[in-house]
């Protein structure tokens, strides 16, 4: 950062939005027509960028995703929400947030809907299937495979229940045991009745024949055909956002039931607070988010009001609306 640009003046919000995902939009749609003056200070890397399309947002079910996010922009612009590209880099416990071009932006509140970051297993030719044919979520693209020859990767405890909820789409599925992962007897047995093969990996990589997954090579040579693959990927967050914030063991950002972090103005929701939150639910948490930060507001604003009032008691609606 220069020093010019670390001296240039730092803007005013009621809410600053770090993150314009569905949760940071739909925090800023419902801010905004509360008729708060809000800024959505977005990166453009949304979580499912990679994949083709949204399922399972009623009236959206089959979207592309930067088109969803595109018809939320234009609606919050429509309530005067500015929108401007930009990486925070760091977060500020009074609200106030750096990007990494060094301008500053300051909120009375500041709501984090950053996301996070998928972390896949290190498996030559994995990654540009991400979101293709290597999945995360079946209820998100477990349709797309039914009846397909199918996989899931075994990386730790949940991956046997992923694999028995992946076996309702399809007769033909293969746990691979890649890391981190023994099956008790009761396990092994579940997945026996459920017809679900067991095979040791780990895989050493992915083979891929006409821009399609093909079949799994394991490290010892042995080669599982396979159309699709679910996996649990690990979560990652920018350090500068968290920084000041308590995290859980995800890295994902701790907040109360109502949303809030461990610092009073910083608020977070979205997939930054909970990596299994889909669409649908990180718009809906938002929602209630944005409702509890605009109360925050509200009670600043009246208390500022009754401050200002000439005398205690003498408060009407005309002195409020003026005094906020
Ligand atoms: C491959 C894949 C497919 C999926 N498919 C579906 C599906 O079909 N249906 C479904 O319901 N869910 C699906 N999901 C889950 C979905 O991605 C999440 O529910 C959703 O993205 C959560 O929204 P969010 O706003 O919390 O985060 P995001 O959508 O990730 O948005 C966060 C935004 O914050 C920005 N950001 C991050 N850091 C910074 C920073 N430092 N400064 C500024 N901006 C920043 C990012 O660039 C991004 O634009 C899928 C997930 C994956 C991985």
């Amino acid at each position: 950062m220069t020093s010019s640009e670390s001296s240039l003046p730092v803007p005013e919000y009621d809410v600053v939005i770090v993150g314009g995902g569905i949760a940071g939009l739909t925090a800023a749609l419902v801010l905004g027509r509360a008729r708060r003056r809000v800024v959505v200070l977005d990166a453009g890397s949304p979580r499912n960028a990679p994949a083709g399309h949204v399922h399972g947002f009623p009236t959206r079910d089959g979207m592309p995703p930067a088109e969803l996010l595109e018809l939320a922009r234009a609606e919050v612009r429509g309530y005067g929400v500015e929108l401007a590209e930009a990486t925070v880099a760091a977060v500020e416990p009074s609200g106030t947030v750096r990007t990494g071009d060094g301008r500053g932006f300051r909120g009375r509140q500041l709501i984090l809907a950053t996301g996070l970051r998928d972390v896949l297993p290190e498996i030559e030719g994995l990654r540009p299937r991400w979101g293709r044919d290597v999945l995360q979520c079946p209820y998100c693209h477990g349709y797309e495979t039914v009846d397909k020859q199918l996989a899931v990767l075994g990386t730790g405890e949940t991956s046997i229940q992923q694999a028995q909820l992946v076996r309702t789409f399809s007769p033909d599925v293969v746990l691979v045991l890649h890391s981190d992962i023994t099956l008790s007897e009761e396990d092994a047995s579940g997945l026996a009745a459920m017809g679900i093969r067991v095979v040791e990996g780990p895989v050493a990589e992915v083979s891929v024949e006409n821009d399609a997954l093909a079949a799994l090579v394991l490290a010892d040579g042995q080669t599982v055909p396979c159309e699709a693959m679910f996996l649990e990927p690990a979560a990652e967050m920018d350090a500068g956002l968290t920084e000041h914030l308590e995290t859980d063991d995800d890295g994902c950002i701790v907040t109360n039931e109502l949303g809030r972090t461990s610092q009073e103005r910083i608020w977070a929701v979205g997939n930054a607070t909970d990596p299994s939150a889909q669409v649908v639910a990180a718009a809906g948490d938002a929602y209630r988010l944005a409702v509890v930060v605009n109360a925050k507001l509200l009670e600043e604003d009246l208390g500022r009001a009754v401050a200002s009032a000439p005398e205690a008691g003498m408060v009407d609606a005309a002195d409020l609306r003026e005094a906020v």
